[in-house]
């Protein structure tokens, strides 16, 4: 996509949403940092539904130790793959208790340092936490830049660093959260809506994103149906088959039994 073009798709997606900023619910560095562990494969609704009610009772390095990881299992048992995320609640808070006074870093390298944080949950917490202009491609990101073309790549941090080198300045700060939303609410992964987004005269992809690709094999289902019909064809070819030899034999017997009464008549 064109500079020009990227600078407006920023300006559009800045008047539509002045303020963006993440939908998991925190009131401090600590408290977003366990959000965005939780929040792994998991939606930010069923994040918060579990943050509702453990922050209340414990929301600091000492009180979630405290609650060790059985106590801290009974909060998030309803989030996906709460087992493991406990477990790295847990080692996080140590960690943040022995080597940084009970903060948050803020910096990138302690921050991946600690278990259950990649580069995404970095990224996130640099930015939406202490303001820093980094941007945490997750699937919605990763699926938007590709379709606009924005910063096409392979992978999250090709992506990455595409947005980082095609976003104008001025919007770096928020283009993470507006890309966000989009994929999240417009740009859909399987039927966006296209007829309702406001960046459809600028995007490639507008109108066409979830047709299927030349040469993309048949998904699962389809080849399911396909296979279905193909065997129904074949079943129904070798019943005509052997009903054929079948009937000749009938009509040859009922010729002869013919012959025979006419002869026996005469
Ligand atoms: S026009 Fe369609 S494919 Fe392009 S960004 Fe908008 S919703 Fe996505």
């Amino acid at each position: 996509m064109k500079p020009r073009d990227v600078e407006t798709v920023f300006t559009r997606l800045q008047q539509q949403l002045p303020a963006p900023t993440t939908e998991l619910n925190y009131a401090s560095p600590f408290e977003l940092l366990v959000a965005v562990i939780l929040s792994a494969q998991a939606t930010d609704i069923s994040v918060n539904l579990a943050t509702d009610k453990l922050y209340p009772v414990a929301n600091t390095p000492e009180s979630i130790l405290a609650l060790g990881v059985d106590g801290l299992k009974r909060y998030i048992r309803t989030i996906g793959l709460f087992n493991t995320k406990a477990e790295n609640v847990i080692r996080t808070c140590r960690i943040l208790l022995e080597e940084h006074g009970g903060e948050v870093p803020t910096n990138r390298e302690a921050l991946e340092a600690l278990p259950g944080v990649g580069r995404k949950t970095a990224n996130v917490i640099l930015n939406t936490a202490f303001g820093q202009p980094t941007i945490a491609v997750d699937t919605h990101i990763f699926r938007v830049s590709n379709r606009l073309g924005i910063a096409p790549g392979k992978n999250v941090l090709a992506v990455e660093l595409g947005l980082l080198k095609a976003v104008p300045e001025k919007f770096l700060m928020d283009a993470h959260h507006w890309l966000i939303l989009h994929g999240r609410y417009t740009c859909v992964a399987r039927k966006p809506k296209c007829g309702e987004c406001i960046l459809n005269d600028l995007c490639p992809s507008a109108f066409r994103a979830d047709a299927p690709k030349a040469g993309a094999k048949k998904k699962p289902a389809a080849r399911k149906k396909a296979k279905a019909t193909t065997t129904r064809k074949k079943k129904s070819s070798a019943k005509k088959a052997s009903v054929k030899p079948a009937t000749l034999k009938d009509s040859r017997r009922k010729k002869a039994a013919g012959r025979r009464t006419f002869t026996g008549d005469a």
